[in-house]
Order: C-alpha cells, then structure tokens, then sequence
C-alpha cells in the first residue's frame, strides 16, 4: 500500500515546529482541524470534545476526534496518537540531517514523541480520502494531555469513539505492543518533632533523619531502582523529597513522593508495603528525648493499571499482517511504562501500541528516522484500510 512520502514527510516537519505542551494543545488541535477541512473531511465527522473540563487541572483542549462509517462493513477501528509533547520540545526547529529530522536548536527537543505518531495517523487518513480506498468504520483519535498521565484517554468518554472494536496507538519503536506495566505514585508524610537546634535538640526529632533511616533500609534490602525478588521482577524510586526550611531547627516534616512500576500487581503491592512498613517503622525508632516518635503516612495513587493482549486478539492479528505485508518482522512488545493503550484497554478497546519512527523521546537527542518514519505511514494505511 502506498503512500505519498514526501508529502507525509513535510507534514511531520510541519507539526513538529508547533508548541504544544500538555494542557496548552489548543494551537496543534486546530492546526489539525484546518487540515482536516483543507483534505476534505466533512465537519460534521470532526468533533472536539470536553475532556480538558474533566482533567484535573484542566487545560485549554479536547481532544481531536474523526469518525467515518466505512465503505465496506467490519469492526470499527481507532487509531490514536496524542498531540502534547513534553516541556523540552518548545521551540523545536525541525531540520533534515541525513537520514534523520532533528532540532536545529541543540536546547530543545524535536517533538517526534507523538508528533510523528499524528502524521502517520492524519496521512492514512487524507491517502484514504484522496484515493478514496476501501475501509471499515473509523476513529481517529488525536488526544491531549498523554504526558501527565494519558488523561485525555483516561477521563474521556467512550461513546464519543463511536464503540470502536480495537484500537492502534502511534507512539513507540518498531516492534508491536501488546502489553504494559501499571504504576502507582506514593506519596510519604513524615511528620517530624521541631526543637530548637542548638538549644535544645534532644527535644526535637527530625523527619530528614527519619526518611533517611527508611531510604538507606529499603535500599540494603533491595526495594529500590530495580526491584527482584523470588523471580518476580518491578522497579521503584524516590523521585522527590522536600523537607525543612532552616538550619536551626530539627526538621518537623518531609515529603517525598514516589513511583512504583510493575506488570504483576500483586507484585507492585509488594512493593508498595515494603516502601510503607520501612517508613513507618523508621518514624516510630527516631524519637527525641521523651521518647515521642516521628509519624509516617503513606498515601498510595494508581496511576494505570498494567494490561497484556493475548496473541491472538484481532488488534495484534490486524497488526502482525500489516507489518508482514510491509516484510516486516512482527515482533511482539511488553513495555515497562505507560500508554494511552493502557486506559484504552481499561475503557474495554484491546489496543496495540506501535512505531512511529521517532527514537531518544524526552531528550535533547530527540530524532526522528525518515525512512522508519514513512513505513510506519504505510503500516498505518493498511491497518486503516482494514487488511
Ligand atoms: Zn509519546
């Protein structure tokens, strides 16, 4: 299946060069939506919709959906790919260096992670139109706000995808996701005994010291960065500790916050219990004088629960003949963080997660592989076309 490379190529150069942070997508949203009207899509099948009133701290977008009913009757389709890029890619400047795009500007990153994702996506969907190919009933889905938390699939409401059978999410390497890990946040309250620090310490007892004597625990027994135990297998880790203000006085409080990650969620809970008994009962041994303990509190948020298509699904199936026919190997994919695909397969759309030709995302390294890139275009159409 073909596709006009150049033009899907000048495309991604395009949507690359719009800022775009997550909760500020309202320029690429309707970026997008003139381009839908100027390859002639019927606004009657383009909608945007409120999910940017229900996320927590809102935003200035919905997200960007189209609806087709097909030319030839089969399950309906989703492809997705989501318009927020992290803060690192404002100011972008795409440039051709070889076979990669990059920015030219060495500060900022490119914006491939998902910009590429959503011209694969938009390129199937104008070769479709144009050509006026065969296909089943489609969803296109641009959404927002992927890259704090995929809440623009999270909290937005199915029926508005018109009750698609399987979904394909543009956002990853070349291989086929079939699966992904769940992760919590922690969030860790310790509350501490203030006293003055040089008057009168053995009064107080710190909070710094008690989160201390828990890290250094949790570290000797193994629960920290790559946690394995008994052949199961997750990750977790302290990303941020924010305790006292002044020297003088022994620390009354400390917050940390902290993630844990892992495709066994009775694993993860593991995890989790280990990280609270290690702060609870380093708060209770650091006393002060009289003997009264510091006090840890352990709130634990879900983030998004872990998920894994069985091979045969017809989302992998659909997938592993499009990269075939493309002479592609098909290879199957679990991935150790989340994806749009993850709410996805929660809200009950089975939904695999493939490449978009990007690579180094998040970084200042951020390339995306021109060659790779249009393949991806070619797979997509396919999958679209429904074959
Ligand atoms: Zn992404």
């Amino acid at each position: 299946m073909n596709i006009n490379a150049k033009r899907a190529v000048a495309l991604v150069t395009e949507l690359m060069g719009i800022p775009g942070v997550s909760r500020d997508e309202k320029n690429i949203i309707e970026h997008l939506r003139k381009l839908l009207k100027q390859i002639g899509v019927p606004a009657s099948a383009v909608k945007v919709d409120n999910v940017n009133r229900k996320t927590p701290g809102g935003g200035n977008s919905g997200n960007l959906i189209v609806k087709l009913s097909g030319t030839i009757k089969a399950p309906r389709r989703l492809l997705l790919a989501h318009v927020d890029t992290v803060p690192v890619c404002l100011g972008s400047k795409p440039v051709r260096k070889g076979k990669y795009i990059i920015s030219a500007d060495k500060n900022t990153g490119l914006g491939a992670d998902d910009r590429a994702g959503v011209a694969v996506i938009f390129t199937a969907l104008r070769e479709i139109i144009e050509n006026r190919l065969p296909h089943p009933p489609l969803t296109f889905l641009f959404c927002v706000q992927e890259e704090i938390g995929m809440r623009g699939v999270r909290y937005m409401s199915l029926s508005d995808l018109g009750k698609p059978a399987m979904g394909f999410n543009y956002d990853g390497g070349h291989r086929i996701v079939i699966g992904a890990t769940g992760a919590y946040h922690l969030d860790i309250e310790i509350k501490g005994i203030p006293s003055h620090a040089g008057a009168a310490p053995q009064n107080g007892a710190s909070a710094i010291v008690a989160a201390s004597v828990a890290i250094a625990e949790l570290q000797r027994g193994g629960w920290l960065g790559a946690v394995k135990k008994g052949g199961k297998t997750g990750t977790s880790n302290i990303g941020v500790i924010e305790a006292g203000n002044a020297t003088n006085v022994v620390c009354p409080q400390a917050t940390l916050r902290a993630e844990v990650r892992s495709h066994d969620p009775v694993f993860r809970k593991k995890i989790m219990a280990e990280i609270e008994k290690a702060f609870v009962k380093a708060a209770k041994v650091t006393k002060n004088v009289a003997g009264k303990s510091c006090v840890a509190k352990m709130t634990r948020i879900p983030e998004y629960e872990s998920f894994r298509l069985p091979e045969k699904t017809e989302a992998v199936q659909a997938a592993v003949r499009a990269y075939r026919a493309l002479k592609l190997k098909p290879e199957l994919e679990i991935m150790n963080a989340g994806l749009d695909a993850n709410w996805l397969v929660e809200l009950g759309v089975p939904t695999v997660t493939l490449g978009n030709g990007a690579g180094n995302a998040h970084t200042t390294l951020e390339r995306l592989d021109v060659a790779e890139f249009e393949i991806c275009c070619r797979a997509a159409l396919q999958i679209a076309t429904g074959i």
